[in-house]
C-alpha cells in the first residue's frame, strides 16, 4: 500500500506510468491502510472482524467511521455520498446526498456531516426497482444496509465526487431485493459446510471464502457510428446487418498487437480500476474482430462482484472519453462471435490454502478429492439450475449457438484427473502408467500439469488445474448470481457428503476409511455430469440426453427449471432464499426476458418502418428512373426479364415481404401485451416474437445487399468493425 499523503489525491495521477502501480493501487478507496490510520485502535479492529463476517459495531463506532470516511473523502474533493447497490436490473443503483446539514450555532449557514446512520443505513425511494411483487409499491421501503467487507470508494465526474458506500439492499421484512445479500448468505453456508468438511482433516481453518476471477470480454466500437444505430443505443445489440467481407475467418486479431486507440482506452481504463482497488491484470485482444478481454487478479467471491460491477461502468464511461462506445451485450453482431464472462471459481481457507490445489502429501491430496468431488455432486444435482442462472435473452445468443459453451451443463476434469478419479474409485492402487496413485487406500496424486487440464474449450464447466472455470456466464450479466448458485449447490452437497461420513464413521470408526467409501460411492453415482469430449457436436445433443442431463435449449426453457422442487429445498434449506423470495425472483427473469425482447422487437420495428423500408424504396424509386431514363433514350434491352430487370423485381418482392413481416411483428407484440399470464406471455416471446424477428431480419440483410450503399441509412457492419484506428 503506498503513501498517499506524498501522492496526492488520486486525480493527480494522469497515467498508467506515472508511479508504480502498488503506488496508488486503491488510494481512491478507504481501504484498510487508510482506516489503520484513521480510526482508533479499537474501532479498526471491530471494523476489521466485521467486514470478516462476526462482530458489530457500537453507535459510537460506526459514527467515527462515518467521520473519518467523511473527512477523507473530503480531502479527496467529495461532496456528496451515496449507497451504492445492486438491485436485481443487475445494474448498480445511486442516489447522491450532500454531505450538508443545517449548521445549528450559524442560521442560513451549512456544515459537512456523516452521521453513523447514514453510513449504515439508507432508504432509498425505492418503489420503481423490480421486487416481483416481494413490496406493493404503497409500502414500497428498502432498505440500503452498509457491507463493511467492500471498502467504499470515491467515483468522480465532470465536475464533483461522491462518495460510494458498497451497500446490500433488503425490504421492509428484510427480504433480499438485490443480487449482494443472497451472495452473501451463500458464503455463508459454503463456509460453514466446508469447515465441517475440514474437520475431517484437522484443519485449523476458521473461514472458508469462495474466490472468483472473472475474464470480462466486450467490443468497442467508434462512438460516432454506434449513435448512429438505434439498436445500438436502445437494444446494446445490432438487430440488423448483412456480414462483411471479412468477418472473423482469417483468425488475425486473437491476440494480435494492440491498436493505439483501444490500446488508450484500455490503459485509462485500468488507471481508475487500480485507483480504484480493481486488480486488473492482463487485457487481450480477442477472436473477433474489434473484440477485446480484461481480467482482473481473483479476489473473495462478494469483491470479485462489486468489483466487475464497477468495471463494467467504468468501461462505458471511460470508452466515451475515447469515442469509443464499449459493447457488454452477449451478441452484439451476428455471425460474429459473442462475448462471455469466464468465472474462475474456487475456495479458499482464511490461511490462503486453495482447497482446489492438488495436494503434496496423500492426506492433502484426499482433501483435495473429498473438495473435487462435492464440486461435481452438485452440478450433478444443478446443472439444470446452474443453466437457468445464467439464462437471458441475450445469452441466448450465445449458449448452444455452436461457438460458446454448450446450453447442457457438463464438468471436463482433464484426461490425467480423470484416470486418477477412476482409479480412486475402483480402490486400484496403479495406474496405467505403472505409477503408484494409491498408497494404503489413499491418492497419491501425480502433478497435475495444467496444460493437461486446459485442453478443452468446449466445456461450460471445466477443471483448470487448481479451479473450476465456468464459460457459460455471459458478458453483460452480473457474476453474484451464478456465483450465488455454484456456493450453494457446492455447499449442499458438502453438507450431505460430511452427514454420509460421519454416519459411517459410527460403524467404521475409521474415518479415513469412510471418507473413501463416501468418495468412492458420490464418483460412482455423478459420472454422468463428466464429459471430456467436444461439447459443441451433435453427438453429445444426442448422448447427454441417454445420461438425462437437463438441456434447455433457450431462457424460456430454462426458467421452469426454476420451479422444480430440487431448487425449492436447496435454497429453502440453505437459508438463501424463502419460497416468497424465490418466487419473486422468477417473476423478474421472466419479467426481464420480456422487457428485453420486447424493446428489441419495438427497436426494430420502428427501424424497419421508418429508416430501412423508406430508404429501400428510395433506391428502387431511382433505379427505375434510372431505367426509364435509359429505355426512353433506346436502351431496349433493359427489360423486365433482364438481369438488372430481375435484380430490381428481386429487391421490390423482399421489399413486400419485409412490410408484410414487420406487420406479422406488429401483431404478435399485441398478443403478448393482452396476454395475462406470466409464463404464456414469455412463452409468446420467446417462441413466436423471436423467431418474427429473425426472419425479418433475414429479409432485411438480403435487402441491405441489395440496396445502393449510399442510401443505407444505418453504418453497416463493415464499418462498425473495421479496424479501430
Ligand atoms: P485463461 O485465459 O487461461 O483462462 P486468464 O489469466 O485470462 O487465464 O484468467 C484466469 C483468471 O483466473 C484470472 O482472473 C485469475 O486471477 C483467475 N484465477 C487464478 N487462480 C484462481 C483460483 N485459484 N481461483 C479463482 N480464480 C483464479
Ligand atoms: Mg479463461
Amino acid at each position: 500500500m503506498g503513501d498517499q499523503k506524498a501522492l496526492g489525491l488520486g486525480e493527480s495521477i494522469l497515467r498508467l506510468d506515472e508511479h508504480p502501480i502498488s503506488e496508488y493501487f486503491g488510494c481512491n478507496t478507504f481501504n484498510d491502510a487508510v482506516a489503520r490510520t484513521r480510526l482508533s485502535h479499537s474501532t479498526y479492529h471491530s471494523l476489521k472482524s466485521m467486514s470478516a463476517g462476526g462482530g458489530a459495531l457500537t453507535p459510537e463506532m460506526a459514527q467515527e467511521i462515518a467521520t473519518a470516511i467523511k473527512d477523507w473523502a473530503m480531502e479527496q474533493g467529495a461532496t456528496h455520498f451515496t449507497h451504492w447497490f445492486l438491485p436485481m436490473t443487475g445494474v448498480t443503483a445511486e442516489k447522491h446526498d450532500a454531505f450538508i446539514f443545517w449548521d445549528k450555532n450559524n442560521p442560513g449557514s451549512v456544515i459537512e456531516m456523516l452521521s453513523g446512520s447514514q453510513l449504515i443505513q439508507g432508504e432509498p425511494d425505492a418503489s420503481s426497482f423490480p421486487s416481483g411483487g416481494l413490496r406493493a409499491t404503497f409500502e414500497a421501503r428498502g432498505y440500503t444496509a452498509w457491507d463493511p467487507s467492500s471498502p467504499v470508494f470515491i467515483m468522480g465526474g465532470p465536475s464533483g465526487k461522491t462518495l460510494c458506500i458498497p451497500t446490500a439492499f433488503v425490504g421492509y421484512h428484510g427480504e433480499a431485493l438485490d443480487h449482494k445479500v443472497p451472495l452473501l448468505h451463500s458464503m455463508e453456508f459454503l463456509s460453514k459446510a466446508s469447515l465441517d468438511a475440514l474437520k475431517f482433516f484437522k484443519h485449523s481453518a476458521q473461514r472458508v471464502v469462495s474466490v472468483c476471477g472473472a475474464e470480462q470480454e466486450y467490443f468497442a466500437v467508434d462512438l460516432d457510428l454506434a449513435q448512429q444505430r438505434p439498436d445500438l443505443m436502445f437494444a446494446n445489440r445490432t438487430l440488423q446487418g448483412a456480414r462483411p467481407p471479412k468477418g472473423q475467418e482469417l483468425e488475425d486479431h486473437y491476440f494480435g498487437s494492440i491498436k493505439d486507440r483501444v490500446l488508450g482506452f484500455m490503459q485509462d481504463l485500468e488507471l481508475e480500476a487500480l485507483k480504484l482497488g480493481i486488480p486488473v491484470k492482463t487485457r487481450h485482444n480477442e477472436v473477433a474482430p474489434n473484440q477485446f478481454e480484461l481480467a482482473p487478479i481473483f479476489e473473495q467471491a462478494n469483491l470479485a462482484s462489486d468489483h466487475n460491477q464497477l468495471l463494467m461502468e467504468l468501461m462505458k464511461a471511460i470508452g466515451e472519453r475515447h469515442g469509443l462506445a464499449i459493447l457488454l451485450h452477449e451478441k452484439p453482431f451476428a455471425g460474429i462471435n459473442g462475448s462471455g464472462k469466464h468465472c474462475n471459481w474456487s475456495l479458499a481457507t482464511d490461511q490462503g490454502q486453495n482447497l482446489l490445489d492438488p495436494g503434496k502429501t496423500p492426506e492433502q491430496n484426499l482433501q483435495f478429492i473429498y473438495f473435487l468431488t462435492a464440486t461435481i455432486k452438485a452440478i450433478h444435482r444443478h446443472g439444470g439450475l446452474l443453466r437457468a442462472a445464467i439464462a437471458s435473452a441475450a445469452n441466448d445468443h450465445r449458449l448452444g449457438a455452436n461457438e460458446a459453451p454448450p446450453a447442457i451443463m457438463s464438468i471436463f476434469l482433464g484426461a490425467q484427473l480423470s484416470q486418477v478419479l477412476n482409479i480412486f474409485e475402483r480402490g486400484e492402487s496403479k495406474g496405467t502408467a505403472g505409477k503408484g496413485i494409491l498408497s494404503f487406500g489413499i491418492p497419491n496424486l501425480p502433478n497435475l500439469e495444467k496444460d493437461a487440464t486446459d485442453r478443452n474449450r468446449t466445456s461450460p464447466f471445466a477443471f483448470t488445474g487448481n479451479r473450476f472455470e465456468f464459460r457459460a456466464v455471459g458478458s453483460s450479466q452480473p457474476i453474484a448470481f451464478p456465483l450465488m448458485i455454484i456456493n450453494t449447490a457446492v455447499a449442499e452437497a458438502l453438507h450431505e457428503l460430511n452427514h454420509q461420513v460421519k454416519q459411517d464413521e459410527a460403524q467404521s470408526g475409521d474415518i479415513l476409511v469412510s471418507i473413501i467409501k463416501v468418495v468412492q460411492k458420490t464418483l460412482s453415482d455423478t459420472k454422468s455430469i463428466r464429459f471430456e469430449g467436444n461439447g459443441y457436436s451433435d453427438e453429445w445433443k444426442q448422448e447427454a440426453a441417454q445420461r438425462g442431463l437437463p438441456q434447455a435449449e433457450d431462457t424460456v426453457a430454462a426458467l421452469k427449471i426454476w420451479e422444480e422442487p430440487q431448487v425449492q429445498s436447496l435454497f429453502v434449506n440453505g437459508g438463501i432464499f424463502s419460497t416468497q423470495e424465490l418466487e419473486a425472483r422468477l417473476h423478474i427473469r421472466h419479467e426481464q426476458y420480456q422487457k428485453a425482447l420486447n424493446i428489441e422487437a419495438q427497436v426494430l420495428r420502428e427501424m424497419t418502418e421508418t429508416l430501412l423500408i423508406p430508404s429501400i424504396l428510395s433506391d428502387i424509386g431511382d433505379k427505375s428512373q434510372s431505367i426509364k431514363y435509359a429505355m426512353d433514350a433506346g436502351q431496349s434491352t433493359l427489360t423486365k426479364e433482364s438481369p438488372i430487370g430481375q435484380m430490381i423485381g428481386r429487391q421490390v418482392n423482399l421489399l413486400n415481404q419485409a412490410q408484410s413481416e414487420v406487420m406479422k411483428l406488429r401483431e404478435l407484440l399485441g398478443r403478448a401485451e393482452n396476454q395475462s399470464d406470466m409464463h404464456a406471455r414469455t412463452e409468446i416471446f420467446g417462441r413466436q416474437v423471436r423467431p418474427a424477428m429473425d426472419q425479418l431480419r433475414y429479409t432485411l440483410d438480403e435487402l441491405e445487399e441489395l440496396t445502393d450503399a449510399t442510401y443505407w441509412p444505418i453504418p453497416k457492419y463493415r464499418e462498425l468493425l473495421a479496424p479501430l484506428s
